[in-house]
């Protein structure tokens, strides 16, 4: 008991303990969810030409309030060699290439066509619905940082800048390792129950992008959990090892032992939450690499849940090079919640916004620790501290759980 550390030095020996994974290259379009390893630059100019913004005419100035002669048509993709004189006027499609000399494009509904002349509108402006070569970003011009976040949206600027390829940190490779007698990935027995943990934890992992995931399940022995070890992780590979059950002081309770017995350095074993406290975290060192990194996450399908959020995704975004943990946010309780205990305790709520924007979060509490039904709606899940203040309409901190919103 007197070894039992809080919540928010466990979550920073965990951060301090992991460390960015190895670079490596991969197709921009699957990189959604790394972090650039290294600055990204732009192979040419962007745009690559002087381009029409809108469907219209390319005219000279000193046209403007007059008529021009429109001597041609440039499509979208076509190069036009011409170059624009006082007088005259080119038809040209948006995203097409001006002509050398064009001083503005009018658009169409602003001009009046009728046979080979244009009539345009006395104001236009120098400029106008043309974008000038170059002016988003020029050729070798950095235009992502390292420790850039992948999405979409930087998916399309890496396209547009001719990034096909990317350097990105190594997504973690998990192996998520089930152990119970009682608990089966099939039909269970009378004395059995199914295995929710392991679905759940390789649900998780993939929310947080990782693709190499491997699940194994053991028996509450000591031969059965190292050959699950051995099968997940039979040459060092995985960076990460998430075991579940087998943590608390039960007389079957091995995960500590065989992990120590495997190389893995204990950093601490149990912390002062609900749900969770038997959580075990170990590490060990690999030349060239960083850390491998083991958790012992209770059995407790609520535990296993907040430890996964908390702990493991927190290590697994610093290996991935991106920021470990989000700042939480504050809502306002929608009822009162009994806190109790001397323990931080971390509850699955449902959060919702006012049209205000006003965060409204209610706790869903389950039929016991064991129950995942009643609150698996939850998308968030709100910190309470000891003695902190609990009553329906007091603000309170919470974080949304992987990709909700
Ligand atoms: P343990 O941490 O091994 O003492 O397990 C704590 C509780 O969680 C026990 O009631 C187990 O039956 C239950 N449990 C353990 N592993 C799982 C699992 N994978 N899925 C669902 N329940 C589990
Ligand atoms: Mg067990």
């Amino acid at each position: 008991m007197n070894e039992m550390i809080s919540p928010d030095e466990a979550l920073r020996l965990v951060i301090e303990a992991a460390r960015p994974l190895p670079t490596m290259a991969i197709p921009s379009n699957e990189a959604v969810g790394t972090a650039l390893a290294e600055a990204e630059a732009a192979d040419r100019d962007e745009p690559p030409f002087d381009r029409a913004m809108m469907d219209g005419y390319a005219v000279r100035l000193a046209d403007a309030g007059g008529r021009a002669r429109v001597v041609g048509e440039i499509a979208a993709g076509t190069l036009d060699a011409r170059v624009l004189i006082d007088g005259e006027a080119v038809e040209i499609m948006t995203g097409a290439p001006c002509p050398q000399g064009s001083e503005a494009v009018v658009a169409k509904e602003d001009a009046r066509r009728d046979g080979d002349r244009v009539a345009l509108p006395a104001a236009v402006r120098a400029e106008q619905n043309i974008a000038r070569r170059g002016v988003i970003c020029r050729a070798g011009e950095t235009i992502l940082e390292p420790g850039t976040a992948i999405t979409p949206l930087v998916v399309g600027a890496l396209a547009s800048a001719g990034r096909a390829e990317v350097r990105v940190v190594a997504r973690p490779r998990m192996a998520i390792v089930v152990t119970g007698e009682e608990v089966v990935a099939g039909t269970p027995g009378p004395a059995q129950i199914r295995d929710s943990n392991g679905p759940m934890l390789a649900a998780m992992a993939r929310g947080l992008g990782l693709v190499d995931v491997r699940v194994a399940h053991a028996r509450d022995t000591a031969e059965s959990l190292r050959a699950a070890l051995d099968e997940v992780d039979e040459v060092d590979v995985m960076d990460i090892v998430v075991l579940t059950g087998g943590v608390s002081t039960g007389k079957y309770d091995i995960v500590p032992t065989i992990l120590e017995e495997r190389g893995a350095r204990r950093v601490f074993h149990k912390v002062a939450q609900r749900p969770g406290k038997p959580l075990f975290f170990a590490s060990r060192a690999r030349e060239g690499n960083a850390p491998q990194l083991y958790f012992g996450l209770p059995g407790n399908p609520l535990s296993c849940h907040l430890c996964f959020h908390r702990y493991v995704a927190s290590a697994a975004r610093k290996m991935m090079g991106l920021p470990a943990v989000t700042p939480p946010l504050i809502g306002l309780l929608t009822e009162t919640f009994e806190v109790g205990g001397g323990r931080v305790v971390f509850q699955l709520a449902r959060a919702r916004r006012d049209a205000d924007g006003t965060w409204r979060v209610m706790p869903l509490r389950g039929r016991g620790s064991a129950d995942l039904i009643h609150p698996a709606t939850a998308n968030t899940i709100v910190r309470f501290d000891p003695g902190c203040e609990a009553e329906g309409g007091r603000s309170v901190l919470f974080e949304l759980l992987h990709g909700e919103r």
